[in-house]
């Protein structure tokens, strides 16, 4: 099968010469090579394009002319030349969501925990190449030893969603609710509120989690962790994805009118005090841009061209799709569901493009798409491309360490305990 950034190139091309384009795309920046991107503002083309980036998000200094006109066959050659030299003393992540061109070099393809798991396992590493996010890769260099060098090719892969909660917001939330709730635990010894976050979020509100009585989770055990959550606190604020958050929430028996959104640029989040004292989870104003994509309209067209087709999507999508989906759950999740299925399968799968696609070609035995029509890659994981895994990759070859990802000791620490959390959580 095409990888999507042919396609789209392919498509692009097409539509210029006036052939009808076989893939619509999003945005037909995405064609371009997403070097031209990294001086300017914002997330790039892709699912996250309209979001607005922080000021402070990493920009990535210019990658070096060779590796931009580079060709595909020289590029190739260079990384795998580079991997030969540097031996187990290097490890490669490839991120699920990752294009296939960056994926092939990967020693490891998983979800975010996975790879800063796998990271770990390989103890003679002294290189951690993390193809995936900037998030991803804090995670990976608080989980691996000091002296392993944890490297993001492109800093500018961050994430749309990560950066929607970030710390002084949340800070000035904790502090309003400290107000109103107080911190005396109830006569159960549950305290008034517990803070709970996602996985997909900067080390920082993993700290503060970690500071605070709280915990992270991922999209495999955020029911798990609630639970935990739910025996400690009589309420949890969730951040930073509220729909992760509202379908774990309510699939737990938890009322939609007990989860209050908390929107950071109003007073109370723009909510009263008697709905904040009657709430359960405090959900924040966060979503991912490629999840929020799929919709009911979508479902509904799968279900009407392909009659028994079962569609699966993923926890960050919105609520009435996950009610209208016959089943939810994490990436790993929906290749395991589609691993098990008995071949002649149809599925719908609502998660990023390439992972969809990836798994059409991995399983020929089934009928397997992705619920958007129109091709809209995930923005961040877009900036990582051959391009900059060979630059990186040769500074080190050379000794040189370029885009480290280290997080401060005074963040890492809490994190981890955060994450330690979660860890002694059975689902
Ligand atoms: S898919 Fe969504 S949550 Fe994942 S990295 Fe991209 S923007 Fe962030």
């Amino acid at each position: 099968m095409t990888s999507v950034n042919t396609a789209i190139k392919l498509s692009s091309r097409a539509e210029a010469e006036g052939i009808q384009p076989g893939t619509r795309s999003c945005s037909p920046d995405l064609a371009r090579e997403p070097w031209t991107f990294d001086a300017a503002v914002g997330y790039g083309p892709g699912a996250s394009m309209g979001d607005s980036a922080p000021a402070a998000t990493p920009r990535q200094p210019v990658l070096p002319e060779e590796y931009r006109t580079a060709s595909e066959a020289e590029l190739d050659r260079r990384i795998r030349a580079a991997q030969e030299t540097l031996g187990d003393r290097l490890v490669i992540l490839g991120h699920f969501y990752q294009r296939d061109e960056v994926v092939q070099y990967a020693d490891f393809v998983g979800d975010s925990f996975q790879l800063a798991r796998a990271a770990t396992e390989r103890a003679e590493a002294e290189a951690i190449v993390f193809c995936g996010v900037h998030f991803m890769a804090e995670t990976a260099d608080m989980l691996s030893r000091p002296d392993q060098a944890v490297i993001l090719p492109n800093l500018a892969a961050g994430c749309s969603m990560a950066d929607m909660a970030d710390i002084d917001s949340v800070t000035d939330c904790w502090e309003q609710l400290e107000e109103l709730f107080g911190t005396e635990p109830d006569e159960h010894g549950r305290v008034p509120v517990i803070p709970v976050t996602y996985m997909n979020s900067s080390a920082a509100l993993k700290g503060f989690c970690g500071d605070n009585g709280g915990i992270v989770c991922t999209s495999s055990n955020a029911a798990a962790v609630l639970d935990w959550a739910f025996e400690r606190g009589q309420r949890v604020l969730f951040f930073p994805d509220q729909h992760l958050g509202r379908n774990t929430a309510k699939a737990m028996g938890i009322p939609v009118e007990q989860m209050p959104m908390w929107n950071p640029n109003k007073d109370l989040g723009g909510n009263t005090e008697l709905s904040l004292q009657d709430s359960r989870v405090i959900l924040w104003h966060g979503f991912c841009s490629v999840h929020k994509r799929f919709s009911v309209a979508q479902i509904e067209k799968a279900r009407a061209d392909f009659p028994g087709v079962r569609v699966i999507v993923h926890p960050e999508c919105p609520m009435p799709v996950v009610d209208a989906a016959d089943e939810s759950g994490s990436t790993d999740y929906i290749r395991k569901a589609i691993a098990a299925a008995a071949p002649g399968g149809t599925f719908a799968v609502g998660t990023e493009i390439n992972m969809v696609n990836r798994l059409a070609a991995e399983h020929p035995e089934h009928t397997i798409f992705c619920l958007d029509p129109v091709v809209c890659p995930c923005s961040t994981m877009y900036r990582i491309h051959p391009g900059y895994l060979a630059w990186v990759l040769e500074a080190l070859v050379r000794g040189e360490v370029v885009n480290r990802i280290t997080v401060d000791g005074a963040v890492a620490g809490p994190a981890r305990i955060a994450l330690n959390r979660m860890l002694a959580v059975r689902p």
